[in-house]
């Protein structure tokens, strides 16, 4: 279970119209109020031009569809900024205008009526310009304002010029530490960048601190944690395509949020952004920050003992229960008698196989036993009906009604099955479902 979260200084995005999300929390808020940490929330980026109004639009819609909480869209050129204005109205989730290079951007974003701006030290420097965004931010949304991101990505953080004198200088402060000198390095511009904001008296800040470096971000977000008490935003940045990039994504964010650390995350793949929406959702799920929504799926890995043609089974459940379930049901899918009775007996659903047909159980109640080419159909069948009660309040999530008893683990496979198929493995009396 996750530690504690670590107390920040909560800040809102977005506006009646598209709903507001909280980030951070713990801490008083600016108005002294006390807040307590907002749910972890996520993040994505859309992959075409923002100019492309109706692209952007749908691709916002759909991100938002699958599950993020807030989209940011890349503002580089002013018709991007100018689209903004049609995107803004069209769209149901506070969006983010990530600004490089260009500080007028940042203020083309805000009147268009933006609800955050992304703000990258390592390529808008100059302390005028970054006040006029400041300013800009604090008049936003009728003086009520809006929150920026002060993202140091690794990539663009290290001052080529003088890069060799600066890590031989910083660098002392984390000698001992693998990454010191870039450490040392990201954490001084941080300070120096930050204390424009300070001195503007302007604190609805995100800080991120990414790297395509799984051990970098973990190290950068915890001493990051340690010194500044804003909310932090969590990503592994160009972390490759999904086949590689969850695995590095996942050790670091699951690592840090485990810890407490971390508030609003985004998951990055060279790849569809609906895929980085779904993941991360998963991540908060299985570290339970987020309550989920729709199933939580078990089924087997590979294994010699599996009855029938359970990958195929697993990824058709998986797409039809997707589209038609939205309450958090357990369902188990599971390929033989070994550890299908007692993942039957904790699902809501549960089908384990005996030899080419499935026994099928709702919270413990054995409910049908069909051949093969059944299984699905029936399956799906019992999900939508256990839904149905759980949604009338008929049924409980979670609830067990029967205890089942594990067929005899000695003596051949069929043996066990035997037993569940002529219905001596409930314990409950007046089951009376022989072979349908
Ligand atoms: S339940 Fe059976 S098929 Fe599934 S992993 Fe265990 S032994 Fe293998």
């Amino acid at each position: 279970m996750p530690s504690l979260r670590r107390p920040t200084r909560q800040i809102t995005i977005g506006d009646a119209r598209v709903g507001i999300i909280k980030v951070g929390g713990g801490l008083p808020d600016r108005h002294q109020s006390p807040t307590t940490p907002a749910p972890v929330s996520v993040q994505t980026m859309t992959a075409g031009a923002t100019h492309d109004v109706e692209r952007c639009v749908a691709e916002i819609n759909k991100l938002a569809a699958a599950g993020a909480d807030i989209v940011r869209v890349a503002v580089p050129e002013k018709k991007d900024t100018e689209a903004l204005k049609e995107i803004l109205p069209r769209v149901r989730v506070p969006i983010v205008a990530d600004v490089h290079f260009h500080f007028q951007r940042a203020l083309e974003a805000v009147e268009a009526g933006v609800h955050k701006i992304r703000l990258n030290p390592g390529n808008i420097t100059d302390r005028a310009q970054v006040i006029d965004v400041i300013q800009a931010c604090k008049a936003a949304q009728g003086g009520r304002g809006i929150p920026i991101r002060v993202g140091v990505n690794e990539g663009s953080i290290i001052e080529r010029k003088d890069k060799e004198k600066r890590m031989k200088e910083l660098g002392a402060f984390f000698s001992g530490h693998k990454h010191g000198h870039l450490l040392a390095i990201m954490i001084a511009k941080l300070e120096e960048y930050l204390d424009i904001f300070y001195e503007q008296d302007f604190r609805d800040i995100v800080i991120s601190a990414k790297s395509m470096d799984a051990a970098f971000v973990v190290d950068a977000y915890t001493e990051i944690s340690k010194r500044f008490e804003h909310p932090l935003h969590l990503g592994v940045t160009h972390a490759g395509p999904r086949e590689t990039g969850a695995i590095r994504s996942v050790v670091a964010l699951g690592g840090l949020l485990i810890n407490g650390v971390g508030d609003t995350i985004r998951i990055s793949y060279a790849s569809d952004p609906v895929y980085e929406v779904q993941d991360a959702l998963e991540l908060l799920y299985c570290l339970g920050l987020r309550e989920r929504v729709g199933v939580d799926l078990i089924a087997c890995p590979t294994c010699g003992r599996i009855q029938v043609d359970l990958f195929t089974l697993v990824q058709d459940v998986r797409k039809a229960l997707a589209e038609k379930v939205t309450v958090p049901m357990k369902v188990a899918v599971m390929g033989c008698i070994v550890n299908g009775p007692g993942e039957a007996e904790g699902a809501d659903v549960a089908v384990f196989a005996g030899d080419r047909r499935g026994i099928i159980y709702v919270q413990g109640e054995r409910v049908a036993n069909v051949p093969e080419p059944e299984i699905l159909e029936r399956l799906l069948a019992e999900c939508l009906a256990f839904q149905d009660k759980v949604k009338r309040g008929e049924a409980k999530l979670g609830e067990k009604k029967v205890d089942i008893i594990p067929p005899d683990p000695i003596g051949k496979l069929g043996s066990g099955f035997d037993k569940i198929a002529g219905g001596q493995v409930e314990k409950s009396v007046g089951l009376t479902i022989g072979k349908s």
